[in-house]
């Protein structure tokens, strides 16, 4: 789509309308995004010198869609403040805008167009500045938050530093991953010691030191940048927003960089692996016990998990290990072949019986491109084994939720998913109902351990779905729980409505507690997601409600936001339905 720039003053914009009128013929221009073109290049006022153009929005799902909004890509910080200033005085919303890589529209509201009066703030061209402090143990690094994932890794790399908590894609932007407390799968493995390298296993947000976000000034009733240390009650509401806030900049505690091995394991049976007691070395229980980092992917209707077992090891290369000098070494998972790509399209196109045939395809290439490329047992810098998703990956959606436990508890909450899923599936297939054509995948972190930020009486970050309950503190993991599907794979929606209220019956208290993983899908009805009302009052609010706090972590955060962001310019539909 071709950016239609707008200068703000009069003539200028007169100028762009000639411009536009004379381009309409030849190219698409904003008639076909379907508005009044006229109204919809006014935006008064605007800050002289900062010229935004109308852009399509879409995450990369697709299931969140807006064909043409008001977008900038700010050369620094103050031009930030000028556009939120407008914004306030113009009664607009401010949208940060990373990779667009989240489900839930957190950004905005799927459909919206230019009426809806919102303003895209595109961090990734500009806003990716990083600098690295060494002189003091632990390591500290600040950057802005539009740098993605992968850079800030690799200006770690070249320090010989490194983060063990990392979601699998590496071009997720740092503010994007901050906002909904991005994880990995991590937690300490027996006899290991990162601890004390200057690493954490709760989310990234966990390893804030300091950072500078966009609140209101009373006195001069102006958007200013303010930083806030780790230690500051007010900065807990800020470590994990959704988007309720601007984060411009962070200071991160990072940890010694590490010599990791990934080894992949496909030949165990899912019931060995989920089985009921810890019977087996290969029950997902022993395999964290002894290497701290797993993750389970389980395609549809096999019955053989795809197992990544991570280790952390000395300099030397294990003989049996490829080494491996970049990430992504997974690249059947990111391209898709011909016969699959035909399956997808026959299962979209409604014929979704062929799912347990599609199943199994994807096991298979899964085997065979692990051979094909020699990457069953790879070994590297950390970067290069935890960053394992592209972009290109399979297109899906997915439900999200974490059970908070006691370490000792992982096998029987994954037993018990287990089972019911099972159960669950199998109910839909003697209806010849398949609503879930994608894998489901487990990962285990730690919880957040304010104590893990060194040198600091750092609190916990409020709204994190790994935010420590404080009547039971011997809870000690998160246990994720993802199940992947086409969207708008019939029936889906119905089948996370069922597995929904079976998640948060079942992991009660005091044996646990689930939370929504933030980023994903939750909240859903019969035929929509996000949208569950009832679900949101009841299980979420109570999800950061403990008895023996005065008020819930949601309550409290909103009064912070309140207080330095009372015009809600930093806000969406689906943040305004959390109430915060
Ligand atoms: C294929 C795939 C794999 C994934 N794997 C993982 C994984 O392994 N682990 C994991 O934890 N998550 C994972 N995710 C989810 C992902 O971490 C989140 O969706 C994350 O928010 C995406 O970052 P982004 O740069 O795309 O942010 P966007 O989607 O652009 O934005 C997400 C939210 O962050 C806000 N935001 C962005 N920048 C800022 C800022 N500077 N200040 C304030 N708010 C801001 C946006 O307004 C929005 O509310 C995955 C997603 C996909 C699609």
């Amino acid at each position: 789509m071709k950016n239609i720039k707008v200068k703000s003053s009069r003539r200028k914009f007169i100028a762009n309308l000639a411009k536009i009128a004379a381009l309409s013929s030849s190219v698409s221009t904003i008639k076909s995004f379907g508005f009044n073109s006229v109204n919809a290049l006014q935006l008064p006022n605007f800050p002289n010198g900062i010229v935004p153009y109308l852009e399509k929005f879409e995450n990369w799902s697709g299931e969140v869609k807006a064909r043409a909004l008001w977008t900038y890509a700010p050369k620094n910080s103050l031009e930030i403040l000028q556009i939120v200033n407008w914004a306030k005085n113009n009664n607009y919303k401010v949208r940060p805008k990373g990779k667009m890589h989240n489900w839930s529209p957190l950004t905005i509201a799927n459909g919206i167009d230019v009426s809806s009066r919102v303003i895209l703030i595109d961090t990734k061209p500009y806003l990716n500045k990083v600098k690295i402090d060494k002189s003091q143990f632990p390591s500290k690094v600040t950057a802005e938050t539009g740098i993605s994932m992968e850079n800030l890794l690799n200006a770690l790399e070249e320090q010989d530093l490194g983060l063990t908590v990392t979601p699998a894609p590496g071009e997720l932007t740092l503010g994007g991953v901050l906002a909904i407390n991005g994880h990995g799968s991590a937690v300490a493995a027996a006899n290991e010691n990162s601890l004390s390298l200057g690493h954490s296993y709760g989310s990234l947000s966990n390893l804030i030191i300091s950072l500078t976000a966009i609140v209101l000034d009373n006195e001069s009733n102006k958007y200013i940048l303010k930083k806030f240390e780790r230690s500051e009650p007010n900065c807990q509401a800020f470590l994990v927003h959704l988007g309720r806030a601007f984060i411009t900049e962070v200071t991160l505690q990072v940890g010694k960089n590490q010599r990791m091995r990934c080894q992949s394991i496909i030949g165990i049976p899912a019931s060995e692996i989920f089985g009921k007691e810890e019977v087996s070395k290969f029950s997902f229980a022993k395999l964290v016990e002894k290497n701290g980092r797993v993750e389970a992917i389980w395609f549809p209707f096999t019955d053989k998990p795809w197992i990544k077992v991570w280790s952390v090891t000395d300099e030397q290369k294990p003989k049996a290990s490829r080494e491996v000098k970049s990430p992504y070494n997974y690249p059947f998972s990111d391209n898709l072949c011909d016969e699959l790509a035909k399956m997808i399209k026959t299962i979209i196109s409604g014929k979704t019986s062929i799912t347990p045939q599609f199943g199994k395809l994807e096991y298979f290439i899964t085997a065979g491109g692990l051979e094909y490329n020699q990457s069953f047992d790879i070994w590297g810098w950390s970067k290069n084994v935890l960053l394992y998703v592209k972009p290109s990956t399979l297109r899906v959606t997915e439900s999200g939720y974490v059970v908070l436990t006691k370490r000792s508890n992982i096998q029987r909450v994954l037993n018990e998913f287990y089972t019911y899923y099972n159960y669950l599936i199998e109910k839909y297939r003697e209806r010849s109902i398949y609503p879930i054509n994608g894998p489901v995948e487990i990962r285990v972190t730690g919880l957040e351990e304010s104590d893990d930020i060194i040198n600091t009486s750092a609190l916990p970050p409020l709204l994190s779905s790994l935010k420590k309950n404080s009547k039971y503190s011997e809870w000690d993991v998160g246990i994720w729980l993802n199940i992947l599907t086409f969207p708008g794979t019939p029936y889906s929606n119905e089948f996370y409505m069922n597995i929904e209220q079976w998640i948060f019956a079942n992991y009660s208290e005091p044996y646990a507690a689930v939370r929504v993983e933030w980023s994903k899908g939750w909240a859903f009805e019969r035929n929509s997601v996000w949208k569950n009302k009832l679900f949101i009052e009841n299980q979420i609010s109570k999800s950061f409600y403990s008895e023996i706090a005065p008020v819930s972590d949601l309550e409290l955060a909103s009064a912070i936001y309140q207080k330095y962001d009372p015009y809600h310019i930093f806000s969406s539909p689906l943040i305004e339905s959390l109430k915060i």
